[in-house]
């Protein structure tokens, strides 16, 4: 007896065909069995998708052609989970699905897979070691008052989102261990979400000393295929009890969950920036109100969108207000940069009153942290005869100079030269590197610092060209937590989240250009760096008193920095927050990014003119606001033009309603276009954009 059922597959991106589709089976399947499905003429990897299939008779339906029977199936929140997120992202539902679930999974076969899982529960049974009661610490009293509030809470049954803002050394983390401690006492399982890749093995060191004896797992996109497979299996098989990771780990399948915490909640790479453009901090909200399950945000300087929330009363407020041990937060020294003596032709560079302060902290053994975003040598050269720039040939941006390799590199679409020995337009030989990126500032620094005995200063510099090689930033990361580096030069990279313990001078070489970017978020970014950066240093109580954070900027005036100085997070948000409601920006307002990339921007733009021409037509469109098309800050990568084009509306709802009617007619409009100079090459909406 054949059944219908519907089933999620992986559509072709523009095929328009986003949602589940009917087909037939010999047995019936429950839903959220994996299954292998006809396709056009291909055999693609699909669920069995909760709902009612439509009447079509069975006839007329292509059969199931394979079901992993070993798998259980995913559960129905799962499933829900999937689904929310597709319809909010506008993307297919089969897409989403499938591209959460580790790629191992539709390759293998159900024989092959009952092979794995039985594999996985010897493993699992051959780990499992008698759990030691680890050593504690005594909560301190703002810890134990959190605690309470939220056992209180989640006792009620709210399923409560919890909003924790802790100060930077405030024992965060210890807050997050003692509520999962709780989830798992429970029988639960609970999921941690870090920002970072580079900060999951630091946080699962932590986890795995106090959860000895229970099964913890990572996900993120640095294990093998092997591994991920294993990790989502001993997950969803309810075996592990800690899932710890980045944010593709929001939608693992754990039938126990008990807890969500999300760290860091206000970074931006929570937010998925390709694919379906979904935000795993605010998925977590989702999950955890679905789940009935309490979800913990943690953060020193929360997003703006989660302090109004708190604002408001949707979530609730915690607050960890001091430093554990009493120490006080790093004392803020701004550098006017407009008193300095102008010396010829250089516009930024290390001010003597830092120098003498990074001077001095050598001399007393004690480490500084000087940060600067941007990486290599110089981001651009320059030939003072005629003006030749090192532009990218690919691009609209300057390709950067890397001093160590002499090459042009473009961080843009890759494109990388050798460094020419004379102008490649007049041939003049005295080619000259303008500004600076952290290969410079660590020559500079090590040009002007000594140590007591005149021996040069120990430099190390950590970002992304310095730790490409596997285990590079472990190595790096020791050198300095063991004492061997006098001043660590770094991108942000290394201003999130380490526990450095002998830095007592962190110092932002060159801040200021995030105060004047057209990005509304901008400032809020800066802020919460700074505050972060400032976080590293006198972590330890006993060096917190004579530790400080110094600024270099050409606008000391600034009222962030004024805020920064008092470490005073809520009056910079209350003031950030009252622009925003004036200028009708999020959280007041919802925004949808309109993206079109194409060969010309002629193109790119009369695609995006031609949608929001079909936009003005549809009902609900008085709800919403869509503006002129503008290309993008780097309008043209890699031989594409990017155009955008902002949908702004005051209601979350009606800008839902809007894109679900808007999107699907685009595909329309796409093959409309002849001739390949015409056409766009791709569209991508992205709900709640971050950048600007
Ligand atoms: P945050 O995440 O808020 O920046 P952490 O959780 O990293 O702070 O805590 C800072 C330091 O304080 C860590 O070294 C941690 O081990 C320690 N710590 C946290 N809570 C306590 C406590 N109750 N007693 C003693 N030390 C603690
Ligand atoms: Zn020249
Ligand atoms: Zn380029």
């Amino acid at each position: 007896m054949s059944t219908r059922l519907r089933v999620a597959v992986e559509t072709p991106q523009h095929s328009g065909l986003g949602q589940p589709l009917d087909y037939s089976s010999e047995q019936p399947l429950q839903s959220g069995t994996l299954v292998r499905v006809p396709l056009g003429r291909r055999d693609v990897a699909g669920i069995v998708w909760p709902g009612p299939p439509a009447d079509a008779p069975l006839a007329e339906l292509r059969a199931v052609t394979a079901a992993l029977q070993a798998l259980p199936p995913l559960g129905p929140a799962w499933c829900e989970l999937v689904e929310f997120a597709a319809t909010y992202y506008q993307r297919g539902v089969g897409e989403v699905a499938l591209a959460v679930l580790p790629p191992e999974l539709r390759k293998l076969d159900d024989a092959q897979l009952a092979n794995r899982i039985a594999k996985l529960e010897k493993r699992l049974a051959a780990e499992a070691g008698a759990s030691t009661a680890p050593a504690r610490p005594a909560l301190s009293a703002d810890q134990a008052a959190a605690l309470d509030a939220l056992a209180r809470w989640t006792a009620e049954g709210g399923a409560p989102t919890v909003l924790l803002h802790g100060v930077t050394g405030s024992g965060k983390t210890e807050v997050y261990l003692r509520a999962a401690e709780q989830a798992l006492a429970a029988g639960r399982q609970a999921l941690v979400l870090v920002p970072e890749i580079n900060l999951t093995p630091q946080l699962e060191a932590r986890f795995a000393e106090r959860f000895a004896g229970r099964t913890i797992v990572s996900q993120h996109s640095a294990l093998t295929p092997a591994q991920r497979l294993r990790h989502w299996l001993a997950a969803h098989l309810g075996r592990a009890d800690l899932v710890l990771g980045t944010r593709l780990a929001v939608f693992a399948s754990m039938p126990r969950l008990g807890l969500i915490v999300v760290d860091e909640e206000h970074d931006p790479s929570y937010k998925q920036q390709e694919g379906a453009r979904y935000s795993a901090r605010d998925l977590a909200v989702y999950r955890g109100k679905r789940e009935g399950v309490p979800v913990l945000l943690g953060s020193a300087t929360p997003s703006l969108e989660s302090w109004q929330h708190a604002n408001s009363g949707r979530y609730r407020r915690l607050g960890l207000p001091s430093r554990i041990g009493g120490g006080v937060l790093p004392a803020v020294r701004l550098v006017d940069m407009n008193m300095l003596p102008k010396s010829r032709g250089v516009t930024t560079t290390l001010s003597p009153p830092l120098v003498d302060a990074l001077q001095q902290r050598i001399a007393r053994g004690e480490q500084s942290l000087v940060f600067l975003n941007r990486r290599g040598y110089a981001p651009v050269l320059h030939c003072g005869d005629c003006g030749w720039k090192s532009s990218c040939a690919h691009c609209s941006a300057w390709r950067v100079f890397h001093k160590l390799d002499r090459t042009l590199r473009c961080h843009h679409c890759g494109f990388t030269e050798r460094v020419p020995r004379a102008c490649p337009d007049c041939g003049n030989l005295d080619i000259a590197p303008i500004g600076r990126g952290t290969e410079r500032l660590e020559e500079q620094l090590g040009a002007v610092l000594q140590d007591a005995n005149g021996q040069p200063a120990r430099i190390a510099r950590i970002d992304a060209d310095s730790t490409r090689l596997k285990g590079s930033l472990e190595a790096q990361l020791g050198a300095v937590h063991a004492g061997d580096v006098d001043v660590l030069v770094g991108t942000q990279m290394v201003t999130k989240g380490h526990d450095f313990r002998r830095i007592t001078l962190v110092a932002a070489v060159n801040p200021d250009s995030a105060l004047f970017s057209s990005d509304f978020r901008a400032p809020e970014r800066l802020f919460a760096l700074l505050m972060q950066a400032a976080g590293r240093a006198g972590r330890d109580a006993e060096h917190a008193a004579r530790s400080e954070m110094w600024v270099q900027t050409w606008h000391p005036q600034h009222a962030l920095y004024g805020a920064l100085r008092r470490h005073d997070f809520e009056a910079f948000a209350a003031s950030q927050l009252k622009e925003r409601e004036m200028a009708g920006l999020p959280p007041y307002s919802h925004l949808a990014m309109m993206r079109a990339d194409a060969r010309t921007p002629e193109a790119a733009r009369a695609f995006l003119q031609a949608a929001a021409e079909l936009a003005a037509t549809l009902p609900g469109a008085e709800a919403v606001t869509v503006y002129p098309p503008v290309p993008l800050h780097i309008a043209r990568v890699a031989d594409v033009e990017r155009m955008q084009m902002l949908v702004e509306s005051p209601s979350r709802v009606a800008l839902q309603r809007f894109l679900a009617l808007w999107l699907p007619s685009l595909h329309g409009l796409r093959n409309d276009r002849k001739g390949a100079e015409q056409r766009i090459l791709r569209w991508a909406v992205d709900v709640d954009p971050l950048s600007i």
